[in-house]
């Protein structure tokens, strides 16, 4: 690693590997990963990328009011703008890289329906989009000598000093190493590991927004979080198996625990209506029936095309003894994506100088109060893209000396963080924010998670992952329930 780059980049998920290609021969990248490369939510996104493609029937005012509706009109129209109008062209450039979307058989891109979508427009490949998008990304940045790649590698702190930032990492054997760069690029994911169950990556502790908040950046609509209505209801994992939205949009119907179809009781959508709405439906289900068991039953299609269109479900759910072709499939919503974020403008600039957040822990306003299904693949893109690009500019116009001399280890020792304050942090968020949400129980749950950061951030503890990753938990769960007892507060 060398002492001082251009850009550092905070992750390798779709939002940092993107960025990273924008950047030219001339300027030094460092791109971090605190596990293994394509350990990611990117990895896991199995739908696909929204974009319209096919114009014959499809356009813009289109896919913009799809994701208005599912936002209940809380977004960002030019954001949006932004997004749709750019994204087709993007997803359009994945596919020159080599990413393998599926064609159909006059081959063109092969689009399916997802919930909230007026049109056929999702383009992906079989159902593990995310990996094969990620795997073609990484295989990229590995030919760009400008970038320096390290995994395992993870960022604690963020410093800022007049010409940029002072980032310490963690290398993989605990000691750590301060490098000066220029700007940075927050490409850091998401928050799920918040909660007791999510479908979210290991890596989704909150980190970025968390140093980027300790900077002073302005964190808006942390509270707005999406649970997804059909994960896998597995209770050994922490990490819920995702049963994609593509499974209903294929015709899959959501069953009570007395083998009832009932969505569209709650909504005339029924199955297909958006996120927010289902997993509503099923909680309101669960209440009446005072039972837990919820079944997605897909047994009516043609058993090869389910293996076909299907192959990792079905093989994941086979590995949970579920044959999908024969039997219903067990599900409950879980923790699935984080609308807000570090606040950014249309080029993901944050508040503060020279940092800027893509993808998932950024807020650019596009998805509302509400995510359209394979919309946040297409915002990572669009706006890491932006990102590179204002910093390519930026960089072009300045003249940037050395950072000369600066302290380039600190000392990371001290006492053990004791157990059980992420398992504490996950059941308030539980118990007070959840689909549902219980604004009586958030008073205590503030006061509570309140204690523990003040714990974590002044015992003295040493500064390992397990530190970091606590730290950020609870200053998520903090400013989330601050925002919610504001927003209580004014109602
Ligand atoms: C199961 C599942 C299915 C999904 N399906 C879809 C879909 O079909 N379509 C769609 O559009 N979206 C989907 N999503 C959402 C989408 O995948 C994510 O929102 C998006 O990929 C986020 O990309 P990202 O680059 O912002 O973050 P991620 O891909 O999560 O990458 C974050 C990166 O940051 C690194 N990192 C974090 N903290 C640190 C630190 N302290 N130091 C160093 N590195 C750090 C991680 O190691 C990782 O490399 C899905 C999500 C899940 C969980």
């Amino acid at each position: 690693m060398k002492k001082e780059y251009d850009v550092l980049i905070v992750g390798s998920g779709a939002a940092g590997l993107y960025a990273a290609l924008q950047f030219p021969e001339n300027v030094s990248v460092l791109m971090i990963s605190k596990r293994e490369l394509t350990l990611s939510n990117s990895s896991l996104a199995q739908g696909g990328v929204a974009a319209v493609l096919d114009k014959s029937n499809d356009n813009f005012k289109l896919h913009i009011a799809d994701t208005l509706i599912a936002g209940k009109y809380k977004n960002n129209l030019n954001a949006i703008e932004v997004l749709v109008s750019e994204g087709p062209d993007d997803v359009l450039r994945l596919k020159e890289m080599g990413v393998a979307f599926d064609l159909d058989n006059d081959g063109k891109l092969q689009m399916t329906l997802e919930a909230g979508h007026s049109r056929h427009r999702i383009v992906h490949h079989k159902d593990s989009t995310g990996r094969a998008i990620v795997d073609v990304l990484i295989d990229q940045v590995r030919t760009h000598k400008n970038i320096d790649i390290y995994d395992n590698t993870m960022l604690y702190k963020l410093e800022k000093n007049d010409r940029g930032f002072y980032a310490g990492v963690l290398l993989p054997d605990g000691k750590s190493q301060v490098v000066a760069v220029h700007y940075c690029i927050m490409a850091s994911g998401g928050i799920g590991r918040v909660y007791p169950y999510t479908t979210n990556s290991a890596i989704a502790t909150g980190d970025g927004i968390t140093l980027a908040y300790m900077l002073g950046a302005k964190i808006k609509n942390l509270s707005l979080i999406q649970f997804h209505p059909t994960a896998f209801a597995a209770e050994k994992d922490r990490e819920r198996f995702l049963i994609s939205e593509a499974v209903r949009g294929e015709g899959a119907v959501l069953l009570n625990c007395d083998g009832e179809r009932f969505a569209f009781k709650y909504d005339e959508r029924g199955e297909l209506a958006p996120r927010d709405v289902v997993s509503n439906a099923i909680m309101l289900e669960s209440q009446a029936k005072g039972n837990e068991k919820f079944y997605l039953d897909i047994t009516h299609k043609d058993p090869e095309f389910v293996k076909q269109r299907f192959p990792m479900i079905y093989e994941k759910c086979l590995e949970e003894e579920i044959d999908i072709t024969k039997e219903w499939i067990p599900v409950f919503p879980c923790q699935h994506y984080l609308m807000g974020g570090i606040d950014v403008d249309l080029y993901a600039r944050t508040t503060v100088d020279r940092l800027y957040a893509a993808g998932e822990c950024s807020h650019t306003g596009v998805h509302g109060a509400n995510r359209l299904a394979s919309n946040s693949l297409l915002e990572a893109l669009v706006f890491s893209r932006r990102a590179a690009n204002d910093i390519c500019s930026r960089l072009e116009k300045e003249n940037n000396s050395s950072f000369g001399e600066f302290k380039e280890h600190d000392d990371l020792a001290g006492n053990k963080l004791p157990h059980g304050y992420r398992t504490e942090i996950r059941q308030i968020m539980q118990d007070c924010h959840f689909v549902i949400p219980k604004p009586e129980n958030v008073p205590e749950g503030l006061k509570h998670a309140k204690e523990i950061l003040h714990d974590i951030i002044s015992g003295g503890y040493e500064v390992n992952q397990d530190f970091v990753e606590a730290r950020s938990l609870a200053t998520v769960a903090c400013i989330v329930l601050e925002e919610v007892s504001e927003k209580n507060g004014s109602e």
